[in-house]
């Protein structure tokens, strides 16, 4: 079994918030961006470069523990460009070594 990890990095988060240039959701660019897990923690998401975006305070606190898409579509945002930009914003910080910008499948020895 997969133990969970949150593999985001400091360097990613900043080149994160950078890429999106503000909330990822509703473009604000609030000085406190927080890390918002589209899939979240409570529902098996992770802190990885693949699942967290730069949410304001606003958004996150809207968002809570709701699954993205469904949040979007009540607040009525613009899902499928998001997910376009999302993808394409991982995929380019992604370590070209590890292009799918998962965990490295080594275990540490205990
Ligand atoms: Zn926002």
């Amino acid at each position: 079994m997969a133990k969970v990890e949150h593999d985001l990095t400091d360097t990613q988060w900043h080149a994160l918030m950078e890429a999106w240039g503000g909330c990822a959701y509703c473009g604000g660019d609030g000085a406190a961006l927080q890390k918002d897990c589209m899939l979240p923690i409570s529902r098996g998401g992770r802190y990885t470069l693949l699942n967290v975006v730069p949410a304001c305070a606003s958004c996150n606190a809207s968002k809570c523990n709701t699954e993205v898409i469904t949040w979007m579509r009540r607040k009525r945002l613009d899902e499928p460009a998001f997910l376009a930009r999302q993808v394409a914003i991982a995929r380019s910080l992604a370590d070209p070594a590890d292009p799918a910008g998962l965990p490295a499948p080594v275990d540490p020895p205990a």
